[in-house]
């Protein structure tokens, strides 16, 4: 392990106690200072009194949940990267975590080396810059603040439209999207004008054209008679 002049601070805001025992043993072994909170409440306060380096946020608390705790601490400034764990393993407690401001999540139960891998890429990543939060699915990153998109190693260029439409998608990665939500959230201002017409189509096939060319498992696909979702190949595996 490689010598730190200031051990990393990790907030972790957990009420099963079993947990935070585990997580304080845990981090501890791997040289990390550990302050820990039992409520969403207490969370928060710790939180802007400490200022650490990072958090570990349960979203099922008490007094407060975890998406009200990340939300109000982002809206007061607080850009510490976030690792969220949810007992939950569905799409939209981790698009909801993420839209609250979160950097990662974890489905519990989850193994020690992984939330050690997780938690040490968080801070390796807010180390090197500002806080981003990007989005990823399976090789697919985007990040919103460069409006870098990268598939793997290789850089997509989008045009403007092509990027709401991949952020869109992505943000809702796994879920089937009509076309009228699609045409309602990328095309917002003009969406009346949008429906009957097969512009998401069309912009679907500019997207799928960059993203999936030269890759052998496809994101993008066709739901017949519904629309579209977008969908990391390993999960076809
Ligand atoms: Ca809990």
């Amino acid at each position: 392990m490689q010598a730190v002049a200031h051990p990393a601070t990790i907030l972790v805001v957990e009420d099963s106690p079993e947990l935070v025992a585990l997580l304080r043993r845990v981090l501890r072994e791997q040289g990390f200072k550990v302050r820990s909170a039992r409520d969403g409440e207490s969370g928060l306060t710790s939180a802007l009194d400490n200022q650490p380096d990072l958090l570990i946020l349960d979203v099922g608390l008490p007094r407060r949940d975890g998406f009200e705790v990340i939300q109000e601490l982002r809206r007061k400034g607080m850009s510490a990267p976030t690792l969220m764990l949810t007992a939950r393993a569905q799409v939209s407690d981790r698009v909801t975590g993420l839209e609250s401001g979160a950097d990662d999540y974890l489905v519990k139960p989850f193994d020690a080396d992984e939330l050690v891998a997780r938690v040490r890429a968080l801070l390796r990543r807010s180390g090197t810059k500002g806080r981003v939060a990007l989005l990823r699915v399976g090789d697919l990153v985007l990040d919103p603040v460069t409006r870098d998109v990268h598939r793997g190693d290789r850089p997509i260029i989008l045009t403007h439209r092509e990027f709401a439409l991949l952020d869109y998608l992505m943000r809702r990665a796994r879920t089937t999207l009509t076309r009228a939500e699609i045409a309602s959230q990328v095309w917002r201002q003009a969406s009346a004008d949008v429906e009957g017409t097969n512009i998401v189509d069309v912009y679907i096939a500019y997207l799928r054209k960059k993203l999936d060319t030269e890759h052998d498992e496809p994101m993008l696909h066709t739901v017949r008679g519904i629309g579209y979702v977008l969908r990391p190949p390993e999960d076809d595996m």
